[in-house]
């Protein structure tokens, strides 16, 4: 089976994560904070906090804005559950917006309309998390207008984005928003095994991750109530987790990301060719806007408009039965049991409730074959026709 994404790991990788088994440290040595410091550096914000999951740094991202009981957060129906659950962790009500249908990013027009309809009826979001889609960035200075006009915070889920860039900016810079979230889960462009990060220019927001990461306990005393009794002190001063990197995975993280440009470069090129070898084919492709550059963390196609669910299924058990990987990102996160118990359910986001009855992500991870293109392609093409 051809699987839709896949890790690479080199001898470099494997070098790097051995040097710190041979180490005094597994965890809480200097790996996690020198893999933070590329990830600002490369980034360019002024802080990044690294952690287990991308699903922890959501979690501490919505904690350290403040996020609680009676609050509202809001993301794009067409993500991973992940970017919705943060907010039912800190007893928030979550809401959706459905998603443009070029891009199958957040629509900033329905983000919009929505703001308006809730500021009269009083339910305003407390934050709102856009999800820069398969790879490519949201529309995100028009968000942080928006968030400055009906004042929301706003997190960037960039998980499927690291390494992608916008008017030349690249993703995580925060200029946008108060907080960007990574994934470095193995389907994603950098992996750790498991892992993710927080980055901000805010210093209070990232002492705040900082902090809650590690059980809430803290050695600085600058943030102590009580004096110091003696050299073993420190003093919990939150309800804090264990959502620590272990330098295990940071030294991976490390070694992977040393490599993030020609990643992309190979992503795209991938991409690319997908674009020629299907451009005849009665399919949407995805657009890339001109200011944008993806990080290619997904190859979507999606069917015509008049697909029935039947031919739908019919494409993807053909590909699966040829030994094509293919998958669906997203099932609408509204659709979930989970979530229609909370009173979601069909027809509330017809956009991206259309977007998942034609969509399909192709195979695509730096070490795919051009032959392995092409046979994606004859196939989807015996598929079709
Ligand atoms: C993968 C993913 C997550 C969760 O990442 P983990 O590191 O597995 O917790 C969150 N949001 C999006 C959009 C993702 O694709």
């Amino acid at each position: 089976m051809i699987p839709y994404g896949h890790q690479l790991i080199t001898r470099r990788d494997i070098d790097a994560v051995t040097e710190v088994l041979r180490s005094d440290f597994l965890t809480q040595g200097p790996a996690a904070p020198a893999f933070e410091q590329a990830l600002s550096a490369i980034c360019g914000a002024r802080h990044a906090v690294a952690v287990n999951s991308a699903t922890s740094a959501l979690h501490l991202a919505c904690l350290a804005l403040g996020l609680g009981r009676g609050d509202i957060l809001w993301t794009t129906t067409n993500t991973f559950v992940a970017s919705a659950n943060c907010g039912r962790y800190c007893g928030a009500d979550v809401d959706f917006v459905d998603i443009d249908p070029v891009t199958w990013n957040m629509s900033v027009a329905a983000l919009r309309d929505k703001l308006v309809r809730a500021k009269s009826a009083g339910r305003l979001p407390k934050v709102v998390i856009p999800v820069h889609f398969a790879g490519q960035p949201t529309e995100q200075e028009a968000i942080w207008a928006l968030a400055q006009e009906f004042g929301f915070k706003i997190i960037e889920d960039a998980s499927h984005a690291i390494g992608a860039s916008r008017n030349g900016e690249a993703a995580g810079n925060c200029r946008w928003s108060h907080i960007t979230v990574f994934s470095f889960h193995p389907v994603k462009i950098v992996t750790t095994g498991e892992g993710g990060a927080a980055l901000t220019n805010d210093a209070a927001l990232a002492q705040r991750m900082t902090l809650l990461r590690s059980h809430g306990v803290t050695r600085d005393s600058s943030l102590m109530q009580r004096a110091p009794d003696g050299p073993w002190y420190y003093e919990q001063i939150e309800l804090g987790f264990n959502y620590r990197m272990t330098d295990i995975q940071a030294a991976l993280g490390l070694s992977q990301l040393s490599r993030l440009e020609s990643l992309i470069e190979q992503r795209n090129a991938i991409a690319g060719r997908y674009d020629q070898l299907l451009r005849d084919l009665p399919l949407q492709l995805p657009v890339v806007r001109p200011e944008n550059r993806s990080a290619f963390h997904l190859y979507v196609v999606c069917m015509q408009d008049d697909t029935s669910r039947a031919a739908h299924r019919a494409v993807f058990e053909f590909l699966r039965a040829q030994g094509i990987g293919v998958n669906l990102h997203y099932m609408p996160v509204h659709m979930q049991p989970y979530y229609r118990d909370l009173g979601f359910g069909e027809g509330m986001f017809p956009e991206a409730e259309r977007y998942a009855q034609r969509a399909i992500s192709l195979p695509i991870y730096v070490g795919l074959s051009e032959q392995q293109q092409l046979y994606v392609a004859q196939t989807l093409r015996k598929a079709l026709t």
